[in-house]
C-alpha cells in the first residue's frame, strides 16, 4: 500500500512561510511503509513562500459545491489553483493505485477535520481531503491516532 502524504509532514519546505510541519510521529508511522508526498498548493502553482489563505462561505466541501472561496490575504481569490492542485493531487492518488492519505490539520488544502473560515476554526475539510473523500479514499488527520 501507498500513502499519499501531505509534502510539508516529512519535512519539505513547501508551507506558506517556506517552512515544514515535520512530524516525529508521522515519520514513525511512515517507517517501513511506501508513501508519495504531495502539496496540493505547489501543485496548483503556489509559490514557496506564499500568502496566507482561508476559506469564505463554507470549507473545502463547500468550494467544491462552488459555494465557497478561498481568499488570501490581500483578497485575491485563489480559489482555481486550489481546485486545480487537488486535482492534480487526485490525478497522481489514480495513477498509483494510492487508497489512503495521510494529511496536515487545519490547512485549506490538507485539514481533514478543521479548517479555518474566516477567522473562525470550524469543523470543516480543506480542498483537496474533501475531494479524496469524495473519490472514496481514506483520509487520516496527522493529529489522529495512526493505525
Ligand atoms: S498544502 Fe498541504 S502539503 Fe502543502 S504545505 Fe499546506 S498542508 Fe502542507
Amino acid at each position: 500500500m501507498i500513502y499519499l502524504v501531505s509534502a510539508c509532514l516529512v519535512g519539505i519546505n513547501c508551507r506558506y512561510d517556506g517552512a515544514n510541519s515535520y512530524s516525529a510521529t508521522v515519520a514513525a508511522f511512515l517507517d517501513g511503509r511506501q508513501f508519495m508526498p504531495v502539496c496540493p498548493e505547489v501543485l496548483g502553482g503556489l509559490g514557496v513562500p506564499r500568502a496566507p489563505c482561508r476559506f469564505f462561505g463554507g470549507d473545502g466541501q463547500a468550494l467544491l459545491a462552488g459555494s465557497a472561496q478561498i481568499l488570501d490575504r490581500d483578497g485575491n481569490d485563489l480559489s482555481e489553483s486550489f481546485l486545480v492542485g487537488a486535482n492534480k493531487a487526485l490525478a497522481i492518488v489514480c495513477s498509483k493505485g494510492i487508497t489512503s492519505a495521510l494529511l496536515n490539520e487545519r490547512s485549506p488544502s490538507c485539514g481533514v477535520r478543521e479548517v479555518y473560515v474566516g477567522r473562525y476554526k470550524v469543523p470543516g475539510m480543506g480542498v483537496l481531503a474533501a475531494l479524496l473523500v469524495d473519490k472514496g479514499i481514506r483520509v487520516m488527520s496527522d493529529e489522529e491516532p495512526l493505525i
